[in-house]
């Protein structure tokens, strides 16, 4: 069985006055015993005094003036005046320790025949029953003693106080018992709810639920509580961050996995996409061996090995790019640039391709500044501009237009394609891949345009993003820093 604290407080106080009560009453007790019997000795060693004179007293008015002879005949009315002098009843033995007082008055009496003998060997002694004391001493005259003086007096008053007090302090005892239990339990009570509390506080902890509110105490339990509660937030935030950091941990193997995993993609890309035209002018140099006089095939051969290596060189440039872009700074040698005016000249360097597939550009520019590397904006408009032909309809269009928002500038490239199909909209920015393999090798494709564009404007601070495509055409836009905004101390 569980006994509360409260309880045990409570009969801890209790047990603690009783037993002061108990040791404060036998102390008083005894005292008061004490005094008793000093008070009743006193009392009865005067009253023997006076008895004593008394006979010596009425020896010299005697005649006869032997003391036993006077006690044998005189001795009951002796015995009867001591009575009426001391107010005790008495008793007279001789020097034989034979009554010599009227012998109704004895009665027998326990063990006071041993009390008697000590008398007569000449000391004072008494005997005490229950409610009686038989005080007992020598009779003399003249030094000599003649007999002895037995003195009877009654104890009932002396006891009957005695156990009046005890009753009392029993009576006591049991009220401060019971008083002391009922006030500890509610004093005790207080603290004991304060305790209980924060032992509920500790389990809802231990159960998992750190948001405790503290009590309203301004004592020790108060202060502990404010303590628990300090203590539960700390270990509620040291668990969501180890909570976080096992978030970012696992974020971080999956990045990891996957990173390793298009590594791997990328090793098979760049090998099969090498493998191929090498493949072709390897053919073509054996037809050429075998078949040297063949003129048609000759020509053949040599278009198609200068275009195959053509696609090998770009491919090789822009791996070499992608790979420095992602392990090292690249030479970035920032500068501004008017949007417009080098929009405007890098379109007229496209502008023979451009008629050659037929197609029409229609352009709405507005004077804005970015700061960026020249060479990598040229290369990522040529990029995005060079895609807009390649991907085109014969006689399609090009819209080239740009605008600032806010803190950045924004270039739209779009154009009257063949169109992205949507499961392949996330997947263009990945290094090798293309929507339509011999499209992108019969019109030159590399299929490394897009991630070397997303990769410089990362380094850029910009960003890419497909804004439409269906199969009416694609439109792309690309995002940079406005100039003043990034580079305020520069303008
Ligand atoms: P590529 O050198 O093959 O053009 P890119 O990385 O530049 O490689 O482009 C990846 C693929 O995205 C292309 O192969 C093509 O399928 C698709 N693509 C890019 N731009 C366009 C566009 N403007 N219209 C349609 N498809 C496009």
């Amino acid at each position: 069985m569980k006994i509360s604290i409260k309880i045990k407080f409570s009969i801890f106080l209790a047990v603690l006055l009783l037993a002061t009560i108990f040791i404060l009453g036998f102390l008083i007790l005894r005292s008061i015993r004490l005094n008793q019997v000093d008070q009743y000795e006193t009392y009865l060693s005067r009253q023997a005094a006076t008895a004593n004179a008394y006979f010596k007293q009425t020896m010299l008015s005697e005649a006869n003036k032997v003391p036993q002879f006077f006690l044998n005949t005189q001795g009951v009315d002796f015995a009867r005046q001591l009575e009426l002098l001391t107010g005790q009843s008495v008793i007279l033995y001789d020097r034989k320790g034979n009554v010599v007082s009227s012998e109704s008055a004895q009665q027998a009496i326990k063990g006071i025949s041993q009390t008697l003998a000590y008398a007569l060997s000449g000391k004072t002694a008494y005997l005490a029953g229950q409610d009686d004391l038989y005080y007992l001493t020598p009779l003399t005259i003249e030094n000599e003693q003649v007999g002895v003086i037995q003195i009877y007096y009654s104890l009932s008053a002396e006891k009957q106080f005695y156990r009046e007090i005890k009753r009392t302090f029993a009576i006591a005892g049991s009220c401060i018992f019971v008083f002391s239990f009922l006030l500890g339990y509610f004093y005790f009570g207080f603290f004991a709810n304060g305790i209980i509390k924060l032992e509920l506080m500790v389990d809802r902890v231990r159960e998992g639920h750190y948001d405790l509110p503290s009590l309203r105490r301004r004592d020790e339990i108060g202060r502990l509580s404010k303590g628990i509660q300090a203590m539960s937030h700390k270990i509620k935030a040291t668990l969501q961050g180890m909570e976080e950091e096992q978030e970012k941990l696992k974020l971080a193997v999956n990045k990891l996995m996957l990173l390793d995993e298009q590594q791997k993609q990328f090793i098979g890309n760049v090998t099969h996409e090498f493998k191929t035209p090498l493949t072709s002018i390897k053919a073509y140099l054996d037809l050429m061996e075998m078949y040297p006089g063949d003129k048609e095939l000759i020509d053949t051969s040599i278009l198609t090995i200068k275009n195959e290596t053509n696609r090998l060189y770009e491919m090789v440039y822009k791996v070499l790019q992608l790979s420095a872009l992602e392990k090292y700074d690249f030479e970035y040698q920032p500068q501004k640039i008017e949007v417009k005016q080098q929009i405007q000249a890098i379109l007229q360097s496209l502008r023979g391709k451009m008629s050659k597939f037929g197609i029409t550009l229609e352009t709405q520019l507005t004077e804005a500044y970015v700061k960026a590397d020249k060479d990598s904006f040229i290369l990522i408009l040529i990029n995005l501009l060079d895609n807009a032909i390649k991907y085109n309809k014969s006689n399609g269009k090009i819209y080239v237009r740009n605008y600032v928002d806010y803190h950045h500038v924004i270039i739209e490239i779009k154009d009257t394609g063949i169109g992205i199909p949507k499961e392949s909209a996330d997947r263009i920015f990945e290094p090798f891949y293309t929507v339509d393999k011999n499209r992108s090798r019969t019109s030159g494709g590399s299929s490394l345009g897009l991630s070397l564009v997303k990769k410089y404007m990362e380094k850029l601070g910009g960003s890419i993003s497909l804004v439409h495509t269906d199969p009416n055409g694609t439109t792309f836009q690309v995002s940079f820093p406005n100039y003043p905004d990034k580079y305020p101390d520069q303008r």
